[in-house]
């Protein structure tokens, strides 16, 4: 099995693109976004084909997907990323988190349009969204998600319950008890999303640096105490300095290696799995012939696609967290999490137990301190930033770009008055509370998701070790402020 080499999905793709050139000098641009990833380079896409006259530069560490953008599950999923009670709490309520709902379903279909228009071939097929229920208290708590939904006034169009013969019917997962459908999500094939992406914005006039780490983003200083002190924004890097009117930072899961941003995103851990193509006979037992994204409803949830070369890719946590925010090195995760995920495929697929697992790897996604993302931009200092998003930002990182853009530009629209839009969350506690505070987290979910399993021919498990395990899932949600 491969482990690292970044992802499977680049090398499923013959490896890394051909890198391009580093910054070859210090450089004056309008706008500087600092990171390749999705948020930046969909910003820049979009920052562009609205004002073509700008000069947009992106400077990216590694390579244009080298980050959780070319290492994802492929999900382009409609998910909130964060707290509806939480975004509610700003100046239009829950008819803010509304917009924002409908915003991201939308979004699904934005990026499929995008693929489309500009000769993307990332496999984008809109299948819909399924979480599954393995266990009695799984289906309590998918029934409860749906209660919870429908408050939000969430009709069948949007979230409906798939009974186990509807499940079966359309993925046959071993001991599924019903499932939850929700029609706004698609697959794709990330690292193919992130290079056909950089190219279209290179097409639009875009320049993007890569092997370009920026060390440090200063804010325009015009009194000239302390910041870059001629009016402009400035990204620096080994290179010499991008100077600029406005710097985005799109660095996500990277953000503490950033000077005064430490404690800003905890960069948190999820790792995957592929493996071999399935025969056909595996595939006629498995179905999946809709291309749903495949979730499950554990604490320490999975989460999963039928690849377009016939895979299953299946990721879920792992080690969590890195002391001192570490990130991986290329991606290799340990032996352990990969076995474990592997396990996952076998008892969920029976029909794939002998399929060779091929590649293993990792990455890093932001977490905020409440969870909740933010799209923010300050035309007084020329510095803005996206991202915080838990986990669900491949849809979420296109209405971000598009958002930061409109901010850029000083267009107000629907998207500037969305309420991640200057939203403010509080800094990560320090080390060593920080990793204690995961790891206990982790900790919980596993112990909680271990007694809520039922045993081998004890269908639904006994209730005394269900209640604790539900007790501690709930606690693991109140200490992390995990919303629902
Ligand atoms: C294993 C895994 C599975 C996931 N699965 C899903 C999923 O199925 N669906 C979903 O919606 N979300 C998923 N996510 C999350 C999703 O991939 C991210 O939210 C999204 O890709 C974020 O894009 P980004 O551009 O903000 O960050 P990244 O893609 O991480 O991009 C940040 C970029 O900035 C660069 N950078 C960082 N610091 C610097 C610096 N100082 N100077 C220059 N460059 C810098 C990095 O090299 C990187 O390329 C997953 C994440 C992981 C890790």
């Amino acid at each position: 099995m491969r482990n690292g080499e970044v992802s499977f999905w680049w090398q499923a793709r013959g490896g890394f693109p051909p890198r391009r050139p580093s910054l070859p000098k210090p450089l004056e641009a309008d706008v500087c976004v600092v990171g390749g990833g999705y948020t930046g380079l969909w910003t820049a896409y979009y920052l562009k084909g609205m004002r073509p006259d700008l000069r947009v530069v992106v400077l990216e560490q590694a390579f244009a997907g080298y980050g959780a953008s070319g290492r994802n599950g492929g999900w382009v999923t409609s998910e909130l990323p964060g707290s509806r009670a939480r975004y509610a709490r700003g100046p239009r309520g829950v008819a803010g988190v509304r917009a924002m709902e409908a915003a991201l379903r939308s979004t699904v279909d934005e990026v499929g349009r995008v693929c489309a228009a500009e000769s993307i071939a990332a496999d984008f097929v809109k299948g819909g969204r399924i979480t599954v229920a393995t266990s009695t208290t799984q289906l309590a708590r998918l029934r409860a998600g749906l209660a919870h939904d429908r408050e939000w006034g969430d009709g069948e169009d949007v979230v409906s319950f798939l009974t186990r013969g509807q499940m079966r019917e359309r993925i046959n997962v071993a001991g599924a008890l019903g499932g939850v459908l929700s029609p706004d999500s698609a697959r794709i094939q990330p690292a193919a999303l992130a290079e056909g992406l950089a190219a279209a914005a290179e097409r639009r006039g875009v320049d993007i640096y890569e092997a370009t780490p920026v060390t440090a983003i200063l804010p325009r200083d015009d009194d000239g105490a302390g910041g870059a002190g001629d009016g402009a924004a400035v990204a620096r890097t080994p290179f010499g300095d991008v100077r600029a009117t406005s710097v985005l930072r799109c660095t996500e899961g990277f953000t503490a290696a950033l000077p005064g941003a430490r404690r800003a995103l905890l960069p948190m851990n999820s790792s995957m799995v592929a493996t071999e193509p399935l025969s056909d006979s595996a595939w006629k037992d498995i179905g999946w012939d809709g291309l749903e994204t495949l979730g499950d409803s554990a604490h320490a949830y999975m989460y999963a696609q039928r690849t377009a070369d016939g895979r299953i890719a299946l990721g879920g946590r792992g080690v969590p967290y890195r002391f001192g925010s570490a990130t991986d090195h290329l991606g290799a995760t340990s032996p352990e999490t990969a076995a474990a995920l592997g396990d996952i495929v076998r008892r969920m697929f029976p029909a794939a137990a002998s399929a060779r697992l091929e590649h293993a790897w990792c990455g890093v996604l932001g977490v905020p301190r409440d969870w909740c993302a933010t799209v923010t931009y300050d035309a007084a200092s020329g510095t803005g930033w996206a991202g915080g998003y838990t986990g669900v930002g491949v849809a979420a990182s296109n209405l971000a770009g598009r958002t930061l853009a409109d901010l850029v530009a000083g267009e107000s629209s629907d998207l500037t008055a969305l309420p991640w839009v200057g939203h403010r969350s509080r800094a990560w506690e320090p080390e060593p509370a920080r990793w204690a505070g995961v790891h206990g987290l982790y900790a919980l979910y596993r112990l909680a998701d271990r007694l809520e399993t039922p045993a081998a021919g004890d269908a639904a498990g006994k209730p005394a070790r269900i209640a604790l395990g539900e007790a501690l899932g709930r606690a693991g949600d109140a200490i992390s402020g995990i919303p629902h």
